[in-house]
């Protein structure tokens, strides 16, 4: 078993850390946060004081943090310098490209291996191990993240080389952003027009317009499998997470020279619905803003 140093011990990296100990790793923890490092020492892990200490003598380092800022911050003041030649660096935070390819390029000259490993999959999946890894990197990097990645996930996929990782996590999310508000806009027109939004989602749901928005996550509370909609939008995947991914999304498409007119559009909506709502609650409540429940 493993030496795995872990930084980021919220709401995802306590529940992956507490996998990676449940599959007889060694996981020395590290989180500015005092009660995030006392709930992963709690659930097996052993604190210690500083990045660079959780690097130092590890077989491999799992960063699970806000954003790109972050894990730039991480890899420049304290993973190069710590980690032992041929250390495994997975970053599995979501951020942008650009910073993806630069600290992978930092790493890698300084002799380490690294790859980027987003993940698909809420705090609930991070908790169960059932998360998906979209897995940037070398061949041989990919390798080694594997076993490690499996433990906290069931499905762990090389997506290509260094960035490839996050470029496949923003186009999923672009995706699904685009989708939730299409779907929403469809329920709001429905039942508009007289049509019941059961029978809409019976109809929709094994025709063309059907989508994982609409069938595995249905805005319209009562209506489909129980999700955030029946919980009064509490819980699930954060506006303010899906804003921060639809941003990347944009940002990428700038970068990349790539029409992105959906994606442009669901940035702005969920922009104004989060002016409005804040960013806490699910990313399916925008069908508030749509259906008139949310004043503008
Ligand atoms: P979070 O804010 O709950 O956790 C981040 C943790 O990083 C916090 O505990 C914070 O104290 C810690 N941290 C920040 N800077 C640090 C530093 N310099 N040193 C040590 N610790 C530091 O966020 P989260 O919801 O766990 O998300 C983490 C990442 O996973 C993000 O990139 C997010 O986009 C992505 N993600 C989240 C979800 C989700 O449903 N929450 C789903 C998929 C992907």
């Amino acid at each position: 078993m493993a030496i795995i140093g872990f930084i980021g011990l919220g709401n995802m990296g306590g529940g992956m850390a507490a996998n990676l100990v449940k599959a007889g790793h060694e996981v020395r923890a590290f989180d500015l946060s005092p009660p995030a490092l006392a709930a992963a020492v709690a659930a097996g892990c052993q604190a210690v004081a500083g990045a660079a200490e959780a690097a130092a003598g590890a077989d491999a380092v799992v960063t699970m943090l806000p954003a790109g800022k972050h894990v730039r911050q991480i890899y420049e003041t304290a993973l190069v310098g710590s980690a032992k030649a041929g250390t495994l660096l997975i970053d599995c935070s979501t951020i942008d490209i650009a910073s993806a390819r630069a600290v992978a390029a930092m790493a890698q000259a300084a002799g380490l291996e690294v790859v980027d490993a987003p993940v698909s999959g809420g705090i609930a999946a991070a908790q169960a191990g059932t998360l998906t890894f979209m897995v940037g990197g070398s061949a041989d990097a990919f390798a080694l993240s594997e076993p490690i990645l499996a433990a906290m996930g069931r499905a762990v996929i090389h997506a290509g080389p260094t960035g490839a990782g996050q470029a496949a996590k923003i186009c999923n999310n672009m995706l699904l952003g685009a989708t939730m508000i299409a779907t929403c806009e469809a329920f709001v027109l429905a039942q508009k027009l007289g049509l019941d939004p059961q029978t809409f989602y019976d109809i929709s749901s094994k025709a063309s317009g059907q989508s994982w928005s609409m069938t595995s996550y249905c805005p319209v509370a009562g209506v489909g499998p129980e999700t955030p909609a029946d919980r009064n939008f509490q819980g699930g995947f954060a506006t303010a997470l899906m804003l921060k991914d639809l941003k990347l999304a944009v940002e990428a498409a700038q970068g990349a020279d790539a029409s992105i007119p959906m994606a442009a559009n669901a940035a702005a909506l969920y922009q104004a619905f989060a002016g409005l709502a804040g960013g806490a609650l699910d990313f399916s409540a925008i069908i508030t803003l749509l259906d008139g429940r949310l004043t503008r």
